[in-house]
């Protein structure tokens, strides 16, 4: 590739993103489809539905990116004026194109319905540029040079502008000269560790320049890391990113609880249906959130049984036999409750895995002893029962909740998979 590279820069179009109310979507999804082709996506500009202000911008973005992507103002109506700015920018007129209006037509016929006058505006292309099929909505996209510059234009909608990017810009990419470089990734999904105690371990391997590059990102208290690795050729690729991927599992392997899914009850749901194992959930602290994320995974009805949310001591003496001596020796937030819920759980519905939570999300309620944040976990798993404590910072009631139900379900995955609890 040329020194410009493989830099790409976003343009989105639309008064509706500048007036507060609506947030552009289309640029973080351009950026996560770039990154993992190996572009980057280093400007996001967003702009009104002004022709004079669109055309400016699209100048100066050409001027240094390879690849411009621009979204949004393809519609029929006046206010939309992203293809006149494309015709003002590169200095050609605008001209009605038949593919793009037998593409608009051909829209409206699969419902029997003949395109208004209005759609006419659709059919209009910079001279020299190509129409793009939109096969989510009427507006056709367009793909359009200028001077050492690839420009698309892809309507605003997000679930008419993410297709496109696989339908015409992938190829697009994959058609481009990028040097003989070969490209490898590498993924990693980790729980436990703060971002701050993880950026001690890896410090250096996410300096810009580094091959293999490393990226993270946080989401509910989990770190998702991305490997690539760039090389001649796909061995040379490769040995770099299992070099890296040895030296990154010996320092933070114990964390890592997933190369593919990020969300931890996609995972111990997959490994649940995947072992044919039943479950059950008795929740304190979480409310119900630990049944809720495992019921959010498709085809969980084959093992999931049932879950009881126990908040007030009385029902966790009566609905899951805890002793009442045990809550009065140790309090409702204790490994041996945290136990007794989930052995409890289990004996009364016959659930190979049975998972319990009960601590202190606050904001108030906490102690010196029992201070805010702390969560005592109960995992019961084909006859053995383990308690663990997690003490969490008070970073708010909703994220103590969060937190405690990734750790909740990443723990049941760990007994499942026959791993130390702790
Ligand atoms: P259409 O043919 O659907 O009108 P269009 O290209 O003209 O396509 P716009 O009219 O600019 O798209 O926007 C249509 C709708 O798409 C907007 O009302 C807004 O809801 C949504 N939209 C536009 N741009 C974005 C964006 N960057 N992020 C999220 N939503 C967007
Ligand atoms: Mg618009």
């Amino acid at each position: 590739m040329t020194v410009r590279g493989c830099r790409a820069a976003a343009l989105a179009v639309g008064d509706e993103l500048l007036d507060g109310y609506r947030t552009d979507r289309n640029s973080p999804a351009l950026a996560r489809f770039l990154g993992e082709r190996g572009w980057s996506l280093e400007r996001i500009q967003v702009v009104g539905d002004e022709e004079s202000v669109i055309a400016a911008a699209l100048v100066e973005l050409a001027r240094d990116h390879a690849l411009v992507l621009v979204s949004g103002g393809l519609g029929p109506t006046l206010d939309d004026v992203t293809r006149h700015a494309l015709a003002q920018a590169a200095g050609v007129a605008l001209e009605p194109n038949p593919e793009a209006w037998a593409q608009v037509q051909a829209w409206y016929q699969r419902t029997d319905r003949t395109p208004p006058s209005s759609n006419a505006r659709q059919a209009l292309v910079p001279e020299g540029a190509r129409p793009l099929e939109n096969v989510q909505g009427t507006a056709p996209g367009i793909h359009m040079r200028m001077a050492a510059t690839d420009v698309f234009a892809l309507p605003g909608p997000p679930r008419e502008y993410e297709p496109m990017l696989e339908a015409h810009v992938a190829p697009w990419l994959a058609g481009q000269d990028d040097g003989g470089r070969v490209r490898r990734v590498q993924r990693f999904h980790l729980f436990g560790i703060s971002e701050s105690l993880f950026a001690d371990q890896v410090a250096g391997w996410m300096e810009r320049g580094c091959n293999p590059l490393m990226g993270v990102t946080a989401k509910d208290g989990v770190l998702s890391v991305r490997l690539l690795a760039e090389g001649a050729s796909e061995q040379a690729a490769q040995a770099l990113l299992t070099a890296r991927t040895t030296e990154f599992l010996g320092r933070l392997g114990e964390y890592v609880f997933s190369e593919e899914e990020s969300d931890p009850a996609r995972v111990l749901g997959a490994e649940l249906l995947s072992t044919g194992t039943s479950v059950t959930t008795a929740e304190s602290c979480t409310g119900g959130a630990l049944a809720q994320a495992l019921t959010g995974v498709a085809g969980i009805s084959e093992v999931f049984r049932e879950g009881v949310v126990t908040y007030a001591n009385q029902a966790k003496v009566e609905r899951l036999g805890v002793d009442e001596e045990l809550l009065r020796s140790h309090g409702a937030v204790s490994g041996p409750v945290a136990e007794a819920m989930a052995c409890g759980m289990a004996e009364r519905t016959g659930a190979d895995l049975a998972l319990a939570t009960t601590g202190v999300a606050g904001p108030g309620g906490g102690t010196d002893d029992k201070p805010v944040g702390l969560v005592w976990f109960g995992v019961h798993f084909r006859g053995r029962t383990a308690s663990v404590e997690r003490r969490w910072p008070p970073v708010g009631r909703e994220r103590i909740r969060r937190w405690a139900t990734a750790q909740a379900l990443l723990l049941g995955l760990r007994a499942v998979r026959g791993q130390p609890l702790d």
